[in-house]
């Protein structure tokens, strides 16, 4: 049933309805709802079961990739450790064959001790600790019941999951608004606890009980969260904080902005299905559904009028919203906070004034590098992107913000060039196609030796063998003017003779001379040296210029791939590449690529996607006999991987996958810390005699992780060596996972996402699944 019902991937599961705090903003016990009453205060083990079921059974029918399941209350900690490890061990036992389970709990953190936080670690349980800031900010509300302060055991608390041996399991806080307090102080008192991600949340509020608004500001909130972003942007956005990175443009939303579809759904201590908590601000029984576990599965659940509503997007809005400039990225607020009697939810949030006034603030104070348009902007918190790329492969979209986040870079430079040398003739064509055509400036941006020449321009000793340092601009500029079909004429500087048009080829012109004066046409470019010109005419009817090299390209499932043996800035592999192939040779290879790109989609179909998602070219590296098999890839050069032209498809498949792990990774490492800055250690690895350093484990240890992938995969075909291979593969990343974690050299980050590497070599041991 309900095949074509939306599908749900987070629960909260409220496992203690009593909290041993007594906060005076708390919307469970102090607003409208009171069904908390008539609950009872632990989840009975029978319910736990039944709803673990109702989770895995929901995820076995609608595929869900991955569940989330956090464990709330009241108190959740009120549980105990025996009682914690019952409800985890359920939830695992029953989700877990069918999904990947993220396990997350949200606490107050006053019970919080060394054995729970081991028990944490053990389930891989994040724990987000909600903290209002400073003493002053957290006394005002978070408070036990005679009055005290909770100060002191939160900030114990945090101190416990920051130690080495308990930070994978520190999610971060969640820090609820108060105008009366100071921005500044909250601000620093929440990055002084060093949490991975920061929650900012608006007070709950409704129409018929609105927002403390002390004074005459009528947006105190906007301004109290506007100083708080212009701290965090002045800082370098130290922290992940959701709020603001959700507001920007194309944030993607959280379940307080933005039209995403409610993606949530609780199960209170009886067993009894709810939406979200926050509708208890609006009046008793707002969360309600009337079904439960026990009787009604998720998808009856789906259906009930209060979920469907929420799965409108701006449809299930009120018409102020829905006309509403900035609808896309405020959502109409959180659903709780459009209640008033008599229009119910259909009203703008209460805290409309302050989130245009806070977009504005937002929009005002971008950071200093914003990324272009249909680029990168930081919407998937850090745990999400690693947890994605953690199962081994990463989806498509993850593949597409990475290559994103690749352009920002090459921008970046492009950018540092012309402040490093000034503006040109060549940047500022560059600058008018970026406005006029810009999607041919992106394809010519995002082709991956780009980086490599702009990199060498700034610093030519950071790739050496290179040779001299010429201006890469020019040819880029005629690339993009020749893709845009604009006119244009720029010198372009020769490079042994010959110049290189990015994504279309090499053309040589014989005689003296620094540069070439290349005019672009309709379909064609001219270029001149002295008295010799050529015409390049891209029609593939017209008969080939002498001297003109052009790209090549082969089919593969994901498009096409580019076989790069032209760019001299593909030399940045530290190892030779092949030069210019013979058309033969070209042709053996490109049918080798199309072979083994089918191979990785027959075996390992995911991993085939991520290849679809970025991998747009490959460089032949000039045979060895010492070394027949080779393969590389380079942290300036995203986008490609080089290899030796192995004829063999099977062959060529596992070294595509093993080395597009190490161009994903690189590009990550580029926007994340997982290793400890400075770190000198060494450590020893199976797959190499000389101990290597914390990085280069890692690098490793994914490479690996997806070549067992492949060797997995194909040991339930009739291969009689795969599983003896996937076996060897297997237990070398088990051994650079350990070692890894042993070191004590990764971040936060870096632990969390080499434990999730763990969990997904589990699944890959022969004989299971
Ligand atoms: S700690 Fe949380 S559940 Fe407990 S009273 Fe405070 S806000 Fe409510
Ligand atoms: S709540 Fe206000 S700011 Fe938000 S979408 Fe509605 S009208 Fe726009």
């Amino acid at each position: 049933m309900g095949g074509s019902c939306r599908r749900i991937s987070q629960f909260v599961l409220k496992v203690h309805s009593r909290c041993d705090l007594s906060c005076d903003h708390c919307y469970i016990y102090q607003h409208a709802d009171q069904t908390w009453r008539g609950r009872p205060a632990r989840m009975p083990p029978a319910t736990v079961r039944r709803a673990a079921r109702r989770i895995a059974e929901h995820a076995r029918e609608h595929g869900v990739p991955v569940v989330h399941v956090v464990l709330h209350g009241g108190e959740p900690l009120l549980l105990g450790a025996a009682g914690l490890r019952e409800v985890l061990a359920e939830l695992r036992t029953a989700i877990t064959p069918w999904a990947r389970l993220d396990l997350r709990l949200q606490t107050n953190g006053v019970l919080l001790d060394e054995e729970l936080c081991r028990l944490f670690v053990e389930y891989d349980v994040r724990v987000g600790v909600s903290f209002d800031g400073d003493r002053a900010a957290n006394d005002r509300h978070r408070v036990f019941a005679h009055g005290g302060s909770s100060h002191d055991q939160v900030r114990r608390a945090l101190a416990l999951l920051r130690r080495p041996e308990h930070r994978a399991s520190y999610a971060g806080i969640l820090c609820t608004v108060d105008v009366r307090n100071d921005p500044d102080r909250v601000y620093e008192a929440l990055l002084a606890e060093r949490p991975p991600r920061v929650d900012l949340l608006l007070p709950h509020a409704t129409w018929d009980h609105p927002p403390l608004r002390p004074g005459p500001d009528p947006t105190p909130y906007a301004r109290w969260l506007g100083r708080i972003h212009r701290r965090w942007v002045d800082d370098g956005r130290p922290v992940s904080i959701r709020m603001f990175e959700a507001l920007r443009p194309g944030g993607g939303g959280t379940e307080a902005f933005g039209l995403a579809p409610a993606d949530v759904l609780v199960i209170e201590t009886d067993g009894a299905w709810e939406q979200v908590d926050s509708l208890k601000t609006a009046y008793h029984g707002a969360a309600g559904t009337g079904l439960d576990v026990f009787d009604h599965p998720v998808d009856e659940v789906v259906r009930h009028p209060g979920v469907a509503v929420r799965q409108d997007g701006v449809d299930g809005l009120c018409a102020t919203c829905r006309a509403c400039p900035v609808v896309d990225r405020c959502g109409g607020g959180l659903y709780a906070h459009r209640w008033r009697t008599g229009s119910g939810f259909d009203n703008p949030s209460v805290y409309c004034p302050d989130l245009l006034a806070l977009i504005d603030a937002v929009d005002a104070y971008p950071p200093p590098t914003p990324p272009a348009s249909g680029e990168w902007s930081a919407t998937a918190p850090v745990d999400e992107l690693l947890d994605d790329l953690a199962t081994g492969h990463g989806s498509t979209s993850t593949l597409a913000l990475l290559a994103a986040t690749q352009l920002s870079i090459t921008r970046a430079l492009l950018a540092a060039c012309r402040d490093r040398f000034g503006s040109t003739a060549a940047w500022d064509l560059l600058v008018h196609l970026d406005q006029a055509a810009p999607d041919a400036v992106q394809a010519v941006l995002a082709h991956p030796f780009v980086r490599p020449a702009l990199v060498h321009r700034l610093d030519p000793a950071a790739l050496p063998g290179l040779g001299a340092a010429l201006d890469p601009l020019p040819a880029l500029a005629v690339a993009a003017a020749l893709r845009a079909g604009v006119p244009a004429t720029v010198r372009v500087p020769l490079r042994a003779g010959a110049i290189t048009v990015p994504t279309f080829g090499d053309l040589v012109l014989p005689g003296p001379g620094e540069s070439a004066e290349v005019t672009v046409g309709p379909g064609e470019l001219r270029a001149r040296v002295g008295s010799v010109e050529r015409t390049v005419s891209l029609d593939p009817l017209v008969p080939p210029t002498t001297g003109w090299q052009p790209t090549r390209d082969v089919p593969v499932p994901g498009g096409r791939l580019l076989l790069e043996d032209g760019d001299p800035y593909r030399d940045c592999y530290g190892q030779p590449v092949e030069p210019r192939l013979e058309a033969p040779a070209a042709r053996a290879l490109g049918r080798t690529l199309t072979d083994a790109w089918r191979v990785v989609q027959r075996d390992v179909p995911a991993h085939a996607a991520a290849l679809d998602g970025g991998l747009r070219a490959v460089v032949p590296l000039a045979p060895d006999p010492a070394r027949p098999l080779r393969s590389a890839t380079a942290r300036h050069a995203f986008g490609a991987v080089a290899v030796t032209p192995h004829p063999d498809p099977e062959t060529m498949a596992v070294l595509l996958v093993h080395e597009w792990q190490h161009a994903k990774l690189g590009a990550v490492l580029d926007l994340y810390d997982l290793v400890e800055p400075g770190q000198g250690s060494r450590i020893r690895v199976p797959w190499r005699p000389d101990p290597r350093p914390p990085e280069g484990v890692l690098q490793g240890v994914y490479a690996h992780l997806a070549v067992t992938q492949v060797w997995r995969s194909r040991a339930d075909t009739d291969d009689p060596d795969a599983s003896a291979h996937a076996a060897h593969f297997r237990a070398w990343t088990r051994d650079g996972v350990e070692a890894l974690l042993a070191s004590r050299s990764l971040t936060a980050a870096g632990e969390r996402f080499v434990g999730q590497l763990r969990h997904a070599l589990e699944e890959t041991r022969v004989g299971s699944g």
